[in-house]
C-alpha cells in the first residue's frame, strides 16, 4: 500500500504535516512530501483538501451490522453478590439502548446464580443472558472468556460493557481477542453518536493531558470497560424481564486453572465509594498539619477526608483517598474540594459529585468551571468557619 502527493495539487497548506500522527509528512519546496516512515493510516489524506495526497488502498468498506443487536452489559458477581459497577452499567446503558432503539441485556454466568436475575431487572436489563455450571461458580479467565464468546456468536450483540474492576480488567481483553475486536478500558463516558449511531468512547489519553474519544465502525460488538463509581445506577422496582438459559459444556481441562483457596485481602484504609460527603484537599491546604482542619470539617458533616495526587505524594493522606484518574472514582452528594486547582486527572475522578463547592484563594482556578459553588478565599479561614456553622447547626 502506498501514499503519494500529485504535487501539481499540493498547495503548501500544511494541513497534512499537523494532521500526521507519525510526523511522516515534510514540506519540501514548497510542497509536502512523503517520508518513509509513512504507515499509510490515510489520516492526511482525509485532511487534504486539494485532493492531492494519493494512495492505492482500497477504501475501507463498513460492513452490514444490522443484525448486531442490543446492548450488553457483564453482570459480575462474585459469591452471589452483583458488583456496584454492573448495577451502574445497566443504568448508562438504558440510555444508550433508547437512543439505539435497541434493548438492554445482562450477561449472567456463575452457579445457582438466577436469583440475581431479578435485580438486573429492576436496574434496567431487559433480558438476561443465564450461564450456569459448577465450573463458572468461581471467576476463571478461560472459562468465562469462552463462555461469552459463544453467546456473543449466538446473539449477536452490538455494544458490550464491563465494569474496569479486577475482574472485567482481566476478562475484556480475553473476550475482545478471543471475538476480534477493539476494547476501550477504563472509559469516562459513553455516548452515541446521533448520525451514525455508533458507541463514542470516551477516556483520558497521553497522561490524561486530553480526553480521547474513540469509536469502532468496523466491527462488532463494539466493547468498553468503565471504571466503577463513573455511572449512575437507576433502580425501578417491579421492572421484569425474560430469562434466556445458555447451555454451557466446559470441561476442568479445558480451563486450565483451579481454585485451591479463596480469601480477601483486609481492605485498609477507608471506601471513598460509599461516602456521601467528602472534603478533599490540595496543595493549597499548605501543610499535613493543614489537614487538620478539613477532617474536623468531614466530621461535622459525617463524611471522609480525600485529596489530590499531590498531597498524596506529600504524604499528608494516605493513597486510599486519593481521587483521580489515578485514584478513586467518587460520587458523593457533596464534595468539597479546598484548595485544588482542578487539573483535569483530579476532575476525572470527582465529576460525578452530585454538588461541587470549591474553595480557592484564585478565582481563576479550573475548579471553578466545574463547581455548583464557589467560595473565594483563604481556605484556612473559610473551612474553620464552615465548620463552625455545621456544628452549631446553621445554615452554610
Ligand atoms: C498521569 C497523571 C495522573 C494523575 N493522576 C492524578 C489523580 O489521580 N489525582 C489528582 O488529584 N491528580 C493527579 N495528577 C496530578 C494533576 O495533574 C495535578 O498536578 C494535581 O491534581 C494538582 O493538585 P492540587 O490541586 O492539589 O495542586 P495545585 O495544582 O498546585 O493547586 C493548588 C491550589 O490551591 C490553591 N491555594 C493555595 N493556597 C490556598 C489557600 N490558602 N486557600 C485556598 N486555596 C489555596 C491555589 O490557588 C491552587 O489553585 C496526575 C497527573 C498525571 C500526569
Amino acid at each position: 500500500m502506498t501514499v503519494w502527493i500529485e504535487t501539481e495539487l499540493c498547495n503548501g497548506c500544511k494541513r497534512c504535516i499537523k494532521a500526521c500522527p507519525y510526523g511522516a509528512v515534510e514540506l519540501k519546496d514548497g510542497k509536502a512530501r512523503i517520508l518513509d516512515n509513512c504507515t499509510s493510516c490515510g489520516t492526511c489524506i482525509e485532511v487534504c483538501k486539494q485532493k492531492a495526497i494519493q494512495t492505492d488502498a482500497e477504501p475501507r468498506t463498513i460492513p452490514d451490522f444490522s443484525d448486531w443487536k442490543g446492548v450488553w452489559v457483564f453482570a459480575e458477581q462474585r459469591e452471589g453478590i452483583l458488583s456496584r459497577a454492573s448495577l451502574e452499567l445497566l443504568g448508562k446503558a438504558q440510555s444508550l439502548a433508547r437512543d439505539l432503539g435497541q434493548e438492554v441485556s445482562a450477561v449472567l454466568l456463575g452457579h445457582q446464580v438466577s436469583g440475581l436475575a431479578k435485580a438486573l431487572f429492576e436496574y434496567g436489563a431487559n433480558h438476561v443472558y443465564l450461564a450456569q455450571h459448577e465450573a463458572l461458580a468461581d471467576y476463571r479467565t478461560v472459562a468465562y472468556a469462552k463462555v461469552i464468546g459463544e453467546l456473543i456468536a449466538q446473539y449477536r450483540p452490538n455494544i458490550l460493557l464491563m465494569g474496569a474492576t479486577h475482574i472485567g480488567r482481566d476478562l475484556a481483553p480475553r473476550i475482545s481477542r478471543r471475538v476480534g475486536v477493539g476494547l476501550t478500558a477504563d472509559c469516562t463516558e459513553l455516548s452515541i453518536d446521533p448520525d451514525e449511531k455508533i458507541l463514542l468512547q470516551t477516556r483520558p489519553a497521553f497522561g490524561g493531558n486530553l480526553m480521547a474519544t474513540i469509536a469502532n465502525r468496523y466491527s462488532r460488538p463494539q466493547m468498553a470497560t468503565v471504571r466503577p463509581g463513573v455511572m449512575e445506577a437507576v433502580q425501578t422496582t417491579g421492572h421484569n424481564g425474560d430469562i434466556i438459559s445458555h447451555k454451557v459444556s466446559l470441561s476442568e481441562n479445558e480451563i486450565g486453572t483451579k481454585i485451591l483457596e479463596r480469601f480477601r485481602e483486609k481492605k485498609k484504609g477507608v471506601s471513598l465509594a460509599d461516602a456521601r460527603v467528602i472534603v478533599a484537599g490540595g496543595r493549597g491546604v499548605g501543610s499535613e498539619a493543614g489537614m487538620k482542619l478539613l477532617f474536623s470539617l468531614a466530621e461535622a458533616m459525617g463524611g471522609e477526608v480525600a485529596g489530590t495526587r499531590i498531597i498524596v505524594e506529600a504524604g499528608w493522606l494516605p493513597v486510599e483517598r486519593q481521587v483521580g484518574q489515578t485514584g478513586q472514582t467518587v460520587r458523593p452528594e457533596i464534595y468539597i474540594a479546598c484548595g485544588i486547582s482542578g487539573a483535569i486527572q483530579h476532575r476525572a475522578g470527582m465529576l460525578g459529585s452530585r454538588y461541587v463547592i470549591a474553595i480557592n484563594k484564585d478565582p481563576g482556578a479550573p475548579i471553578f468551571q466545574v463547581a455548583d459553588w464557589g467560595i473565594v478565599g483563604d481556605l484556612h479561614q473559610v473551612v474553620p468557619e464552615l465548620t463552625r456553622a455545621v456544628s452549631e447547626g446553621n445554615r452554610i
